[in-house]
């Protein structure tokens, strides 16, 4: 019988706060096309082994603010990364499987003060905070 292969996944830091908070809402139709297909994924397999990119990831190579392997917005991303590697103790291109990642992530960001902190300054902001106080976090 043939082993099934495990899916592998690059994400951005920031993008392990995107994605539990994610409930259809993107930038246009290809963009949230695609961060379904792989919040599904996620939440469906686990196992999933998942890289933390320092640019460009698996989200944003089909999103309208890619410029050329660039966010628009870098400078602000690059904060939001910064200080989910910071808070989680996460190194940059670590790999892990989903499970593990967003167990940490949970536990140090999502159910403390730092997910406000670092997402207060984010345009989804408003959207998200809602949907976090929606959602048990604790499971
Ligand atoms: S507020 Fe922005 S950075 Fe934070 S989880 Fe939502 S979309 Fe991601
Ligand atoms: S290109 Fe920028 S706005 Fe688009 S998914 Fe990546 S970090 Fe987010």
């Amino acid at each position: 019988m043939m082993k099934q292969q495990t899916a592998h996944l690059t994400l951005l830091p920031h993008h392990l706060l995107c994605i539990p908070h994610f409930t259809g809402h993107g930038y246009d139709a290809a963009f949230t096309a695609n961060m379904t297909a792989v919040t599904e994924l996620l939440r469906s397999h686990p196992e999933t082994t998942v890289t933390l990119a320092p640019d460009c990831d698996d989200l944003c190579k089909v999103c309208p603010h890619n410029r050329n392997g660039r966010c628009d917005s870098q400078e602000k991303v690059t904060a939001f990364d910064h200080a989910v590697l910071a808070d989680c103790g996460f190194s940059e291109a670590q790999t892990d499987t989903w499970a593990s990642i967003a167990g940490t992530v949970r536990s140090r960001i999502l159910l403390t003060e730092e997910f406000a902190r670092i997402c207060a300054s984010c345009e989804w902001f408003a959207l998200c905070r809602r949907i976090h106080a929606e959602k048990e976090f604790s499971k």
